[in-house]
């Protein structure tokens, strides 16, 4: 039976301090939680700040995002070996930001992903449309060469260790939800790629997070759904109330 996991996912938000206090608030409410797996995803900056407050716990620290090398010359980068000493366990990789801004391609989402795993850290990968890609009906195009460019190569003992988030570009951060049937139609599909890329054995033990605008009044509904197994939440995991909110719905 997959555990249903929440993922906050903080971005470009929250200093060193005001991170220690968030965790710390959140800490209290959902330190002992073991129902459902529970990470947060802080600033590079932050992350020692957020790991002192929720090391002992059953909190999981991720962070957003790797590089592909070890050590040396990357200017501004960050590897799997500093974030593992942080405290990670988690990364996320291929954030739709990240692609947007950053230029990150399917090429790099793989490399990064492939050295995660090699210092055990978990990768969240996401994947997703953008508002134009939908509407031209391009969705199941993007998504799968999205989903086997970052798994290209990966054996299927690898691929349980990964987690996949699908976030339509179009619901992120806009206050639009995909509905649960639109985001399990496109689970589904996922579903299926990863059973063609492994078995359906390895696919059904794989956890595929919905991400886009996700809040405590819409989760109940899209977990509900049989192919989403979680979420990955960004503008309501930066309020206690909120985060802690859509934890309790999936408990219930
Ligand atoms: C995200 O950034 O991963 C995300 C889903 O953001 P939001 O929940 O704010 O749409």
């Amino acid at each position: 039976m997959k555990k249903i996991l929440i993922a906050g996912n903080w971005k470009m938000n929250k200093t060193f301090v005001e991170a220690g206090e968030l965790a710390e608030k959140m800490k209290g409410r959902l330190g002992d939680i073991t129902q459902i797996d529970i990470v947060i995803c802080p600033a590079f900056p932050a992350l020692s700040a957020v790991y002192e407050k929720i090391g002992d716990t059953h909190i999981r620290l991720g962070a957003q995002d790797v590089f592909w090398e070890e050590e040396g010359a990357y200017t501004g980068e960050v590897s799997a070996l500093m974030l593992r000493e942080s405290g990670c366990k988690y990364v996320i990789i291929g954030h739709s930001e990240r692609r947007i801004h950053s230029g990150e391609t399917d090429e790099m989402v793989n490399k990064k992903v492939k050295k995660a795993i090699e210092w055990n850290l978990t990768p969240i990968m996401c994947v997703g449309e953008k508002l134009e890609e939908r509407e031209r009906n391009k969705t199941e195009n993007v998504v799968r060469r999205q989903l086997e460019g970052g798994l290209e190569g990966l054996s299927s003992e690898n691929l349980l260790k990964i987690v996949i988030a699908y976030e339509p570009v179009w619901a992120i951060g806009t206050g639009k939800t995909a509905t649960p049937h639109q985001a399990n139609e496109v689970h589904k599909f996922i579903r299926q790629l990863l059973t063609n890329i492994s078995s359906e054995k390895i696919s059904q033990q794989m956890r595929i997070l919905y991400g886009g605008s996700v809040k405590p009044d819409n989760i109940s509904a899209l977990i509900e759904e049989e192919d989403i197994d979680g979420a990955l939440v960004g503008g309501a995991s930066l309020v206690d109330e909120s985060f802690i909110g859509i934890v309790e719905r999936c408990i219930k």
